[in-house]
């Protein structure tokens, strides 16, 4: 069972997606380290690749941020040649998992009830999924993207137990900005936040999606995180390509502070 996640800190987690050898990465998180030795702005999580969360882990612990896996496999244990189990990422130190993210769906054809079945496996495990959601553009420019937002949280929160819905975290992730450096604006992450929250509500219970943190992801960067995080349907971001540098990720942190 998932601690619970407190109600809607600011969290920014790096998704060092398949970037990094364990020698490289901690060394990456030696440097966020030293740039957090005046205090850490907000919640951070960094999620690298599992052959580096040993050496990160190792780096980061004692210093308050977290550390995170970037998929997990929805069984404990068994013959899954090449995949990663929750309680292995648990026992390494892990807080987080990210779930559903865009390149699983779209590249590795992860669909909604995958994304589910990993999200429970995730709390199951004691760890806090990340579920990501979000359109294509093809999907955008439909006018569709409120009919996939809803469907994709659906999929994963419909009869979810209340305890475990306050157990995660969302990141609405538009599939068009990521690692595009087309970032949405702030209205655009407002509506789909929005969207989000109402469909928790309907399908989790009343409440629910105020109660829960949701994060933007999509081409964040040390230069357009303050607007975004101005905008208070903002909860925090997930960010990719920003993350690799440690000054650069942590300005976000410190934007998402002061937003
Ligand atoms: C991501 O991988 O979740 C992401 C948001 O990537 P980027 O920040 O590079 O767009």
């Amino acid at each position: 069972m998932s601690a619970p996640w407190p109600r809607r800190p600011r969290l920014v987690a790096g998704n060092w997606k398949m970037n990094k050898t364990s020698v490289e990465g901690a060394a990456l998180a030696r440097e966020l380290v030293t740039l957090l030795a005046g205090g850490r702005p907000c919640e951070i999580a960094v999620c690298p690749p599992f052959t580096a969360l040993e050496s990160v882990g190792a780096v980061l612990r004692g210093t308050g941020v977290h550390l995170g896996g970037q998929n997990l496999h929805s069984e404990t244990h068994g013959a899954f040649t090449g995949e990663i189990a929750g309680p292995m990422l648990a026992a390494v130190g892990c807080r987080f998992a990210i779930v559903g993210h865009s390149e699983r769906r779209h590249v590795m054809g992860e669909d909604d009830a995958t994304v589910a079945r990993k999200t429970r496996a995730a709390l199951r495990d004691g760890l806090t999924p990340i579920v990501c959601v979000g359109e294509t553009l093809a999907e955008r420019e439909a006018e569709r993207t409120t009919e996939v937002l809803v469907r994709q949280v659906a999929a994963v929160y419909d009869g979810m137990p209340v305890a475990d819905v306050r157990a995660t975290v969302i990141a609405y992730e538009p599939v068009w900005a990521i690692g595009t450096g087309r970032v949405a604006t702030p209205d655009q992450a407002r509506d789909a936040h929005r969207v989000i929250r109402a469909t928790l509500d309907r399908v989790a219970g009343a409440g629910m999606g105020a109660g829960i943190g949701i994060l933007y992801g999509g081409s964040v960067n040390a230069g357009n995180a303050a607007a975004l995080f101005a905008e208070e349907e903002v909860d925090g971001a997930l960010v990719g390509g920003a993350s690799l540098e440690a000054t650069g990720f942590w300005r976000i942190a410190v934007a998402a502070n002061a937003g």
